[in-house]
């Protein structure tokens, strides 16, 4: 569907896209394989379409979160490898082979359903091992006293018939903060799945064909965990200080436009609850964009957008689905003015901060009602709405 509106809408820049995927695979050099994160609809960018754009450009992998996840990738025609992260009900199994989608396997019980599921069906599930090396979330559990019994778990699902077993991988729970500490606690968990995966290669014989554990952090970070393979999603965006300083381009460019101003006297107060007052004469926009587009509520009174003019702060509480902006001296801002919420002028690391978040709450937060707008070469490629008509 497209929308009839211009009310408030997301860009989705494909070339910057392209770029950011192409500075990558720069960055991480030739014998390293590439698997984009586009689970959460691409963190709110339009899976399907990123999809293609990676597919295109040679990306080697695809990463999701869920069976529903994968399965729109494979109606709308990507044909590359996904590999499910999260967990899939055994009753799946055969539309996991079927559509030739990769699961995630995560302990024991879950090796035993699936091989014995695909058993059944006499065919072959491709898995990746999941190990957990400090994330303390899926996955073997290898550390310390574990180590023994976590090898010996892996290998076991490994041998089981039904399941062809393509690689290992394990994720990492702070590659992305700063300091000795991080940096100690992302190489213990490295050296961890090293150990974990000599240990495992030697007693099945043959090494694994994709090893892989590097998101964004770790990419940015720590050239010596990229194995067979990297893992990022937020660099891919373009988003966060890796981003910048590897010259990536943010790839969501949030916009509205105004739909009314009104002048209003001093000490009128505006919105709900009346939390603002103005100290003179005052020129109000009205913005239709509210919480229910995903404009956090805890930014009312605090967050500023950007007009032609300038920032202009948002005045009072934020609303379900308008806001109000400050254009006091602002003559450009007018009715139909574009404003940009976040994407290239107003970056969205300031927003989150303010918000206490990270842009990828915010990216994934824009909700279905508001639609997308893909660019490509500078022009408009395609229109995306997702309510349901
Ligand atoms: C989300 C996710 C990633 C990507 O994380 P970024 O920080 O966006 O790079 C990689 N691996 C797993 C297992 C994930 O869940």
């Amino acid at each position: 569907m497209e929308s009839t509106l211009r009310r408030t809408w997301s860009e989705i820049d494909l070339d910057a896209l392209l770029y950011n995927y192409k500075k990558l695979r720069e960055y991480i050099g030739k014998d390293v394989k590439f698997l984009g994160v586009v689970k959460a609809d691409a963190y709110g960018h339009g899976s399907v379409m990123v999809s293609k754009v990676l597919e295109q450009a040679g990306a080697d992998y695809l990463a999701v979160s869920s069976m529903d996840e994968a399965m729109e990738l494979r109606v709308n025609g990507i044909r590359m490898p996904i590999l499910i992260l999260g967990h899939t009900p055994k009753n799946q199994v055969e539309r996991l082979i079927e559509f030739h989608i990769t699961q995630a396997v995560t302990c024991m019980a879950k090796a035993k359903e699936y091989a014995e599921e695909a058993r059944r069906l006499n065919k072959v599930l491709k898995i990746h091992i999941k190990v957990d090396t400090g994330m303390s979330r899926l996955g073997y559990l290898c550390d310390g006293d574990f180590f023994d019994n976590g090898v010996q778990n892996i290998v076991e699902a490994i041998n089981l018939k039904g399941l062809d077993t393509e690689g290992i991988f394990t994720h990492f729970a702070v590659a992305d903060e700063e300091g000795e500490e991080a940096r100690a606690y992302t190489m213990h968990q490295f050296e961890l799945f090293k150990q974990v995966i000599g240990e495992v290669e030697k007693r099945m014989g043959h090494p694994f064909k994709l090893r892989h554990c590097a998101n964004t952090g770790a990419v940015a970070k720590y050239k010596e965990t990229y194995l067979d393979m990297v893992r990022p999603g937020l660099l891919l965006y373009g988003y966060g200080e890796y981003a910048k300083e590897l010259g990536l381009k943010p790839v969501m460019s949030l916009k509205t436009s105004v739909s009314t101003i009104k002048i209003y006297p001093e000490n009128t107060a505006i919105s709900y609850g009346g939390i603002y007052k103005t100290k003179k004469t005052t020129r109000i926009a009205v913005l239709p964009y509210g919480y229910a587009d995903g404009f956090f509520r805890s930014l009312s009174n605090r967050y500023q957008l950007l007009t032609p003019d300038g920032v202009a702060p948002v005045r009072g509480k934020i609303c379900m689905d308008m806001c109000m902006i400050d254009v006091t001296d602002m003559p450009d801002v007018q009715v139909g003015s574009e404003v940009e919420i976040f994407g290239k002028e107003n970056p969205i690391e300031t927003m989150a901060d303010m918000a206490g978040t990270i842009p990828y709450e915010l990216t994934c937060a824009v909700s279905k009602r508001v639609p997308r707008t893909y660019m490509k070469d500078g022009k408009v490629l395609e229109k995306e709405l997702l309510l349901r008509m």
